[in-house]
């Protein structure tokens, strides 16, 4: 038995939700993992008796698809969808049943519309949490549109076609056999990769509103759900919901929750923003803003809103580490999330460049794959919390190195090692490493208001207890923020006061 009786109990409720029955074709051969496929569908088919299986002759042995009884859909999946993919397992059995995928009705148009056949396939890795927003979106569009099919191959059972396409980072789409995208990407995101574009709701002429918030993060919709509970017209406008939350695995510092994930609590918090009253902009960027009677919001579509406050809470990205190289093998070898690309390192040499608590947590992560993990750090010391740093020296297969500036990233066609300044010696030494991981920190997304606001000497808006700026009636709130400490809580916390400083501004003015 694969699942164990928590995830059949729970699959099994949510097969009962399964409209009409459904058709699994399984192609399996002679070998162990052909045999633990089929188990686990025989298994999976024995919670419904909705779902029927048939032997069938498909591209990748061994995988499965499911299919409404008459009519094949194109959603296909090439190794056990369990892990982070369990989600999408039970979507598409849902959504193939007949339970509509929650998404626009203009969405729903503009993926029927598509008349060419668009044939993806995603590399993902079972520990990405990146990877499913892209295998559901993809299998979302094959559902709507016989045109379009899509496959999830797992890579750590299909390693020769990695190796082949020298695929370093998931989720890696292809699209009719050529390279599509690589990492985390929405629906819309992939329709406007297609060429389609959004249909973005009217914007010019709204009315002012009493609360305009920029940042769809912990700290943004925080605060607009603030401001919409005081009754106030509120508006939040963001690139990406969910914001860095969206990137992070394991999370067990949210109180009250012993143990959540990015994806999830991203999910959960824009489900109570949208139980609110707050017009929900996504997708756009703010390119600046103006103080005149009110707050003039420039978009970088050239639309201009109008507020009476303004709520900034643009949060912060990785950081580059700005070297020759970098840019260049980008998902090559050069990576950023150890949870989603760290198993495609399995058994190889990997290095981590930072010695700060994400650089060393990410190293001994990486350990119990990597065969072995040299941590870089530029300074004489690790600078990660003490008890971080003992786990990091206990572990065999971990080096680490100080003085060590990393100055260029080497490569040919992908990441073979990198060059590094021994700041005590003053030679430059090459090592090889068939992956990189950077994590040397954040930095705040505020290029944008360098003109208009404080900021302080790391870019970071200043702001007063209140939530402040120097301008009256924007605030700012989060990671964006002069604050001490970035964590969700504290956004969170900053967010809500933004909003309750809103509010006093416009009860006085
Ligand atoms: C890998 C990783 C793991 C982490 N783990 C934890 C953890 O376990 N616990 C914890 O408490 N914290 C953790 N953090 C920190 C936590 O995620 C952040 O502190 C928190 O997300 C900050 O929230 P925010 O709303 O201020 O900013 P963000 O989450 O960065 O959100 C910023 C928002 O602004 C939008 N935006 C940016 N620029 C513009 C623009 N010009 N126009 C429109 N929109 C814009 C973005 O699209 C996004 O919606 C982690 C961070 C990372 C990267």
């Amino acid at each position: 038995m694969l699942l164990d009786n928590d995830v059949r109990e729970k699959l099994s409720q949510y097969l009962q939700l399964m409209e009409k029955d459904i058709l699994i074709k399984v192609n399996d051969a002679e070998n162990p993992a052909s045999t633990e496929m089929s188990d686990f569908i025989k298994e999976l088919a024995g919670l419904s008796t909705k779902i029927h299986v048939e032997a069938a002759s498909l591209p990748r042995i061994p995988s499965f698809s499911i299919n409404k009884v008459n009519q094949d859909v194109g959603i296909y999946f090439a190794g056990i969808p369990l892990g982070h993919e369990f989600t999408s397992l039970i979507l598409a059995l849902l959504q193939v049943s007949g339970y509509p995928p929650k998404i626009d009705e203009a969405l729903i148009e503009q993926i029927k519309n598509i008349k060419v056949p668009l044939h993806f396939e995603t590399y993902v890795s079972l520990t990405c949490h990146n990877c499913p927003e892209v295998v559901q979106a993809l299998n979302i569009m094959s559902l709507l549109n016989p045109n379009i099919t899509h496959t999830m191959i797992d890579g750590a059972l299909f390693k020769e076609e990695i190796d082949s396409k020298n695929i370093l980072a998931v989720p890696s789409v292809y699209l009719n056999g050529k390279p599509f995208s690589s990492g985390r990407m929405e629906l819309e995101e992939i329709l406007l990769k297609l060429d389609i574009k959004p249909i973005l709701p009217k914007l010019d002429g709204k009315e002012p509103y009493d609360v305009f918030v920029i940042g769809g993060g912990p700290a943004g919709t925080s605060a607009a759900i603030y401001a919409a509970r005081k009754g106030l017209r509120t508006a939040l406008l963001a690139e990406e919901l969910g914001g860095q939350i969206n990137n992070t695995f394991g999370i067990e510092n949210f109180i009250s929750i012993k143990y959540t994930e990015g994806p999830t609590l991203a999910a959960n918090i824009e489900e109570h923003l949208r139980s609110y009253a707050v017009d929900v902009i996504k997708m756009q960027k703010v390119k600046t803003l103006r103080k005149a009677s009110m707050v003039e919001i420039v978009l970088e579509t050239g639309t201009i809103l109008h507020s009476k406050t303004v709520i900034i809470a643009t949060g912060a990205r990785w950081r580059n580490i700005n070297v020759p190289g970098e840019a260049e093998y980008k998902n090559k070898g050069v990576a950023y999330c150890p949870h989603c690309d760290g198993p495609l390192f399995k058994g190889k040499t990997v290095a981590v460049i930072g010695g700060g608590n994400s650089g060393v947590e990410a190293a001994l992560d990486l350990a119990g794959l990597a065969k072995h993990v040299i941590l870089l750090q530029n300074f004489n010391k690790l600078n990660a919390d003490e008890i971080l740093q003992k786990r990091v020296y206990s572990k065999e297969n971990i080096k680490v190195i100080t003085n060590a500036k990393t100055t260029e990233i080497l490569g040919n066609e992908k990441v073979h090692g990198l060059t590094y300044l021994d700041s005590l010696t003053g030679n430059d030494v090459t090592i090889d490493v068939d992956g990189i991981f950077i994590q040397i920190g954040l930095l705040p997304n505020t290029e944008w208001l360098k003109n208009t606001l404080s900021l302080n000497s790391f870019g970071e808006i200043i702001v007063d207890k209140y939530g402040k700026t120097n301008i009256p009636g924007v605030f700012a709130a989060g990671d964006c923020t002069d604050c001490p400490y970035k964590q969700i809580i504290i956004s969170m916390g900053a967010g809500a006061n933004a909003a309750l400083s809103a509010f006093d501004y416009l009860l006085r003015n």
